[in-house]
């Protein structure tokens, strides 16, 4: 397959190939998505054989605005409308309730020439978006080119980020080329990614609210419209043996560079010190800290993560950092880390992740 380089200008072109069950990697100011047409089973599952994904890890059904939702979800809690007013278009992805097919619906779907009923299953989103559950993760992008193409191509689009499986997200249309050159479409380039880390992810089929992922709303701005809320434990720990996690892709090793990673939490300087303490001499001991620190380590390749205090920049360059490191060919990664307050608690997940856990605390 050969892989079209698209520009803003060519997104009706996009929609077409979304619209002709094709693959297309999309803009969104999170990171690069790998869309396909949401309705549409086969193109879907494309999507997982392209990035080598697991079948029961769900995707994310990106919409135009919220008045999509009532197509798609039902028994919608006034909290979700309460929380799209606020963070919609942007960063936050709701778990609901997915809608059931009525009859009426199921008759013209037996009508219909694609796929038979086993493609569909019994919700109106189709069970290779939702692995089977009877919730789906709905998302309305802030980036206005992906709206747009959402939008020319008249559907839902499904799309899990635009990595290979395991491998950090794509945060610019080069790095997802570097991922997919071959096996998508399509990719439309929109620029850098303004937040860099996926969206943060609310269930709100339960009571309280559970954060599912850490992301580009801060837990605290969640605060500001939910009465309660709880963090999933697996937001800042590793599961344990034959734990089922709550978002089936907590389970998988993900974010990963190919060097190991050790992560140092706590005090900047002391972390910054530890590094210097007990990185190796040679060359292939690479650094991702905070700029204040980057000439403490001349000798290494080293990627500036952002300011100290400036977890939104962390953020923006963290999945950049990880990949620069893959280039410098280094063999082993250390890397500083913040405090979980902002979006901190984000870049936290991430680095945690992208370590397998191998955390220092000092
Ligand atoms: P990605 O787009 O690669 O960031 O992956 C989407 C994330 O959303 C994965 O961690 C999924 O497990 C999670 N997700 C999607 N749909 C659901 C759902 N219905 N319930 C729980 N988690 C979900
Ligand atoms: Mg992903």
């Amino acid at each position: 397959m050969n892989t079209q380089l698209l520009e803003p200008r060519d997104l009706d072109r996009a929609a077409e190939i979304i619209r002709s069950g094709g693959l297309v990697g999309i803009p969104t100011e999170t990171v690069y998505g790998l869309g396909a047409d949401g309705l549409n089973p086969v193109a879907v599952r494309s999507i997982f054989q392209a990035k080598g994904r697991p079948q029961d890890n769900p995707l994310i059904l990106h919409i135009a605005d919220a008045t999509w939702l009532e197509r798609y979800c039902e028994d919608i809690p006034e909290t979700a409308w309460r929380l799209a007013k606020r963070f919609w278009p942007g960063p936050l992805t709701m778990i609901l309730k997915c809608k059931r097919r009525t009859p009426e619906d199921l008759e013209e779907l037996k009508r219909g020439p694609v796929c038979s009923m086993t493609h569909f299953g019994p919700r109106v989103v189709p069970d290779v978006v939702t692995a089977g559950l009877d919730t789906v993760g709905m998302r309305c992008p802030a980036h206005s080119i992906c709206r747009a193409v959402i939008k020319a191509a008249g559907r839902p689009i499904a799309a899990p980020s635009g990595n290979l499986s395991g491998r950090p997200s794509p945060t610019t249309a080069r790095h997802m080329l570097d991922d997919m050159d071959g096996r998508v479409d399509a990719i439309l380039d929109g620029g850098d990614c303004q937040v860099g880390v996926e969206s943060t992810i609310v269930d709100l089929t339960c009571t309280p609210p559970r954060l599912l992922r850490p992301g580009g709303v801060p837990l605290e701005e969640l605060w500001d419209v939910l009465d309660d809320i709880e963090v999933d434990d697996a937001v800042i720990r590793p599961l344990e043996e034959g734990e089922k996690p709550k978002a089936p892709g907590m389970k998988y090793r993900h974010y990963a560079p190919r060097a190991p990673v050790t992560v140092i939490m706590g005090d900047c300087l002391r972390s910054a010190e530890y590094i210097l303490e007990h990185i190796s001499d040679n060359y292939w001991d690479g650094v991702i800290c905070f700029n204040e620190y980057a000439h403490w380590f001349q000798e290494h390749p080293v990627e500036q993560l952002g300011g100290a205090r400036d977890s939104w920049e962390q953020a923006r360059r963290l999945f950049r950092a990880l990949r620069a490191m893959d280039e410098a060919g280094v063999k082993r990664i250390w890397a500083q880390c913040p405090d979980t307050s902002g979006m901190g608690l984000a870049v936290v997940n991430r680095l945690s992740k992208a370590a397998g856990f191998h955390i220092i605390q000092v």
